[in-house]
């Protein structure tokens, strides 16, 4: 396993559409334990196949509750809405306002090539959303209404209770 270089925003890689993957072989495998090594070392939620140059319908997420390896992830239905901060593994230090659905469901194949459906919400249907548009070259995060902010970060005294 090897820490991918992220490609930054600007990379012509995070324009281009991906191609959806046919079957498991060594090499897909090996990318999906790369992307997982990568995400975690960067603090990631989620990192898509093209933010390391690869053009492949491969998607990794957590959000705290373990991996979730989605490989030609599709939408299949989504409600309500979420409007909040959104960063980007390709735009570091920055966010940007995005609306998201709040819940979705969506289908995947899992690293087996197992057809799997699930269902998520809040950060999880945003991350969804988000690692998808990476796929089809879309990046919502430089596209915000109000433009990209930077992220700031409080020092946090230590406070006794
Ligand atoms: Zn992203």
């Amino acid at each position: 396993m090897a820490v991918r270089n992220i490609r930054q925003l600007g990379d012509a890689m995070l324009e281009k559409k991906c191609r959806e993957v046919k079957e498991m072989t060594p090499r897909i495998k090996e990318l999906i334990e790369d992307m997982k090594e990568t995400m975690y070392e960067a603090n990631g939620v989620g990192l898509a196949a093209p933010q390391v140059g690869v053009l492949k319908r491969v998607v990794v997420i957590d959000v705290g509750e373990g991996p979730i390896v989605m490989i030609n992830p599709r939408l299949l239905e989504s409600s309500g809405e979420q409007t909040g901060e959104e960063g980007c593994l390709s735009v570091p230090g920055k966010y940007g306002i995005v609306t998201r659905p709040m819940y979705v469901k969506f289908e995947a194949w899992n690293e087996n090539m197992e057809h799997v459906v699930l269902e998520g919400e809040e950060l999880l249907a945003r991350a969804v959303c988000h690692e998808i548009d990476h796929l089809d070259g879309r990046m919502d995060v430089e596209k915000a209404e109000d433009g990209l902010h930077d992220v700031e970060y409080e020092e946090y005294e230590e406070e006794d209770e």
